[in-house]
C-alpha cells in the first residue's frame, strides 16, 4: 500500500484561516495583548493623577476633589475631558490674588478720603482741600507729603519729627 500524502496535506489546508488562528494563539499575541493592558492601565491612572494635581490647586472643597479624583480614575480619558470642561476657570492661588488686589484697591479708595469731611484726597495732599485739616507733613528738608507717624522721609532720609512739623493751620 502506497502512502496518500497528499490527503493530509490537503486535510491541513482546510481551514484557510488556521494561520490566523494559530497567531491569535501565540506568545505574540498575548505579549501585545499584555502591553496593551498595561498601556491602558497606565492611560487611565495617568488621567487620575493629572485630575487630582489640577484639581487639589482649582478646588477647595475636599469633598468635590474626591468626586473629581473618582472621576478621572473611573472613566479614564473621558473623566479627564468632563473635569476639563467643568473645573473652574481659575485656580484657588489666582483666585486668592484677585481678592487680595479687590482688597487692596478698596482700602485705598478708603484711605484716600479726609477722615473729617471724607472728601476724596489724594496721597500727596497735606491738607484737605475742602475743609482745610491737616493730613499729612511736610518734609522739613525735601518738601514731600510724609504720613504723619513716620519718623524718617523715605524720599530724602531726612529724621522727621512727626508731632513737631504737624502743626496746626
Ligand atoms: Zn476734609
Ligand atoms: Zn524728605
Amino acid at each position: 500500500m502506497p502512502h496518500s500524502m497528499p490527503a493530509t496535506v490537503a486535510a491541513s489546508g482546510d481551514n484557510p484561516l488556521q494561520g490566523v488562528v494559530d497567531f491569535f494563539s501565540s506568545p505574540l499575541w498575548r505579549f501585545l495583548v499584555d502591553m496593551a493592558v498595561v498601556f491602558a492601565v497606565a492611560l487611565w491612572l495617568a488621567c487620575a493623577y493629572w485630575v487630582y494635581k489640577d484639581a487639589r490647586r482649582r478646588l477647595g472643597d475636599r469633598l468635590l476633589l474626591v468626586v473629581a479624583v473618582l472621576t478621572g480614575l473611573v472613566f479614564g480619558p473621558f473623566g479627564l475631558l468632563v473635569y476639563a470642561i467643568v473645573r473652574p476657570p481659575e485656580t484657588l492661588a489666582e483666585k486668592e490674588e484677585r481678592e487680595l488686589e479687590v482688597q487692596v484697591l478698596a482700602s485705598r479708595l478708603e484711605e484716600e478720603r479726609c477722615r473729617f469731611c471724607k472728601t476724596p484726597v489724594r496721597e500727596d495732599y497735606l491738607v484737605c482741600p475742602t475743609c482745610g485739616s491737616r493730613l499729612r507733613v511736610s518734609c522739613p528738608s525735601c518738601h514731600r507729603a510724609l504720613e504723619p507717624e513716620w519718623r524718617v522721609c523715605p524720599y530724602c532720609e531726612a529724621e522727621v519729627r512727626g508731632a513737631a512739623v504737624f502743626d496746626r493751620l
